[in-house]
């Protein structure tokens, strides 16, 4: 899926500001962050959204969340608390179609989100 920028970052075209790599995950700075701390986490497989995640394969799943618990300590915000966040389509404003998880922290984070 060539036209998809998170592709490009996981083939290399796009070089973004990397915090973990390895076979299945790719960790990078939000480009436009939110937050003290924002990065994203994505599979290097193209996968459009959250309901696209395929039920067969677990390990990729148990993956993502271990990168963000991995993420979120090299950034120093396990202690203090950070929150993860999934859009899904549109109501939820996702505007990368490629699966990513946020990791917003270092700010107290206000709730519910708008
Ligand atoms: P979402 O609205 O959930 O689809 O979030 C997409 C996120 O990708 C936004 O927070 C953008 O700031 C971020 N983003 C878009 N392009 C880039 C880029 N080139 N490098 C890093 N983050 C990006």
């Amino acid at each position: 899926m060539t036209s998809c920028i998170f592709c490009k970052m996981v083939s290399g075209e796009i070089k973004p500001k990397v915090i973990l790599e390895n076979d299945h995950i790719l960790a990078f700075h939000d480009i436009n962050p939110k937050a003290p701390v924002h990065a994203l986490v994505i599979p290097k497989a193209h996968i459009s959204t959250l309901d696209d995640l395929p039920s067969d394969d677990p390990e990729l799943a148990s993956a993502l969340f271990q990168a963000v618990q991995q993420v979120a300590a090299a950034l120093g915000v396990s202690e203090t608390g950070y929150r993860t966040v999934i859009n899904c389509r549109g109501d939820s404003g996702q505007e990368v179609y490629h699966l990513h998880l946020h990791i917003l922290g270092g700010r107290t984070l206000g709730w519910p989100p708008g």
